[in-house]
């Protein structure tokens, strides 16, 4: 425990980076965080959050964490895992105030370590003399962030000539750090954040908060999401809530209020909800493609639009553009179940479940060493032999980024019995690397563009992963599914345009290790926590 932070490392994390690449990591881009903000003076905020994160728990399953605050006090919790496993009623039952924020968290930028885990909490006491009395004085900020910054290295610089010491190897900690230097000279945060967002480059969605409110702030040209709404009437709101996606707003009976625009701070308070600007000028909105090919949950809004209905029609529009001769459609469960409905609808072939999936095959049971390796995809999808045996199968998957289990997928098929195997992948190939707090991989390890050829001919890697054909859809047809313009999105990873300048020199730079040179991970990790009689005492 120290005074400029909230941490201290204790004995019992797993070491996540143990376990085999192909079991983690599986062949999807990695998420990079859920957020979860409530302000609500009448109820358990920290049990509000709890569902909050629950529904959010597929944006980062490495660790979770709840801060609360009551008007003087803030106290924080996080720890490696799930939320069901990082919270119990003891727990959540300490937790009080009447606001709080929570995150669950993948790892883009520093290690998968308890030290790293969010909400970050930042608190510094002074002495000060009043009316000839020395008292102490506490300033407290807490940051749950989203996103990947891409000038962390001048901003860890400015840190150091501030003589602000970084606890932990994540850029989230920077932003922290700055923001509660910058807070607490006249405790405006307001002011704090029209100052520092700007010098902020990269993604962000974030939750900051105070002992006496929560603002969330998106980054321009809006990257990553955040959605706004509120708990009771719209007339007269029982509360105030802001999350990554409206499906954490749904688990708690909130309704959705709005999404957050680029370049905005939504302010919860004792006065309500209000908005300001932290960056001048209207910007076009580019959220990450991938929210809607894969990230978000189906069940989620964002702009209006429904995703599980978009990523249908993907599908449908996959049939129209690379049709095959087949007898039943299969998806790779479950996220390519929807695009496949979409697939199965517009060509006429019948839909059916080929490949079941284990859900219940959560990290922390996973036996990292060799005696699991060998089972590989196994442990996730079992084909159904019955359904499978002598037919001709569209195979449709939501996207591929590293191909690895996409061959042992259709390798699984080829056993049960598949005579033919044509792979669709309802959207574009992704051929370049996010820098954006996306974990899509690196350039040398995307499939797609070792085979890219410029053209739609992609019967090399058809080969290579063993299908009998494959298909990616267009980026004209994701967009004509989406909805939306070409520059209405972040197409960064499937056409190479970066929305927010990245100089080659920085791409090579940055890493997820960027703040740990040596690589170091901690393996003896505990948690972060206040004290327990901070704890007790809000
Ligand atoms: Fe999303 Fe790709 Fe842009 Fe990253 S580069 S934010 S994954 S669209």
């Amino acid at each position: 425990m120290n005074n400029t932070g909230k941490i201290t490392i204790g004995k019992h994390m797993m070491p996540l980076t143990d376990i085999p690449n192909e079991i983690m990591r599986g062949d999807k881009p990695e998420e990079a965080c859920g957020i979860f903000g409530v302000y609500a003076p009448h109820s358990d905020v920290a049990r509000l959050t709890y569902f909050g994160l629950f529904a959010l728990q597929h944006r980062g399953q490495e660790s979770a964490g709840i801060c609360v605050s009551n008007g003087d006090q803030m106290a924080c919790y996080a720890k490696m895992g799930l939320v069901n496993q990082v919270f119990n009623e003891q727990i959540l039952g300490i937790l009080r105030g009447y606001m709080a924020t929570g995150h669950t968290r993948y790892s883009t930028t520093g290690s998968s370590v308890l030290a790293n885990a969010q909400p970050i909490l930042v608190e510094e006491s002074r002495d000060l003399s009043v009316m000839g009395k020395r008292r102490k004085k506490t300033t407290s900020l807490a940051v749950a962030h989203n996103g990947n910054l891409v000038n962390t290295g001048d901003l860890r610089k400015q840190c150091t000539d501030l003589g602000l010491t970084l606890t932990t190897t994540s850029d989230s900690e920077i932003m922290a750090r700055l923001l509660h230097h910058e807070y607490s000279k006249h405790e405006n945060l307001t002011e704090a954040i029209k100052t520092m967002l700007p010098q902020f480059k990269g993604a962000f969605a974030m939750t900051i908060q105070t002992p006496n409110e929560i603002v969330a702030v998106r980054d321009v040209p809006g990257i990553r999401p955040m959605v706004a709404g509120y708990l009771g009437d719209n007339n007269d709101p029982d509360g105030w809530v802001v999350a990554s996606e409206t499906c954490a707003l749904d688990i708690i009976g909130a309704s959705h209020a709005f999404d957050v625009t680029p370049g905005s701070a939504v302010v919860l308070n004792e006065t309500g909800i209000s908005q300001f600007r932290w960056r001048n000028g209207e910007e076009t909105e580019k959220l990450c493609a991938f929210e809607y090919i894969y990230f978000a949950r189906p069940d989620s809004y964002f702009r209006g639009k429904s995703i599980h209905a978009i990523r249908q029609r993907m599908g449908e529009i996959m049939a129209r553009e690379a049709p095959a001769d087949a007898d039943i459609i299969v998806s790779v469960p479950d996220s390519g179940t929807p695009h496949a409905i979409g697939f199965a609808r517009a060509s006429g072939i019948p839909y059916t479940e080929g490949l079941i999936k284990n859900r219940y095959v959560g990290r922390t049971f996973i036996d990292p060493r060799e005696r699991l390796r060998a089972l590989g995809v196994r442990m996730k999808l079992n084909p159904l032999e019955e359904v499978l045996r002598g037919q001709r199968v569209v195979l449709v998957d939501d996207s591929i980024v590293r191909g690895t289990t996409s061959k042992k997928i259709i390798q699984l098929l080829r056993d049960a019995g598949v005579t033919e195997v044509h792979f669709r992948v309802a959207s574009p190939p992704v051929l370049n690397p996010c820098f954006y707090g996306i974990d899509t991989a690196n350039q040398e390890e995307l499939i797609a563009s070792q085979y890219n050829n410029g053209g739609n001919d992609w019967s090399a890697l058809a080969e290579r992963l063993g299908a009998d054909s494959l298909a990616y859809l267009s980026i004209e047809g994701m967009l004509e599914a989406f909805g939306h313009a070409e520059n209405e999105l972040c197409l960064a990873c499937l056409n190479g345009s970066y929305p927010i300048p990245i100089s080659s020199q920085t791409k090579l730079a940055l890493n997820k290790y960027i703040l740990e040179p040596d690589k170091e991970r901690e393996s003896g990790n505990g948690e972060v926590l206040t004290s327990d009689e901070e704890l007790s005492a809000l």
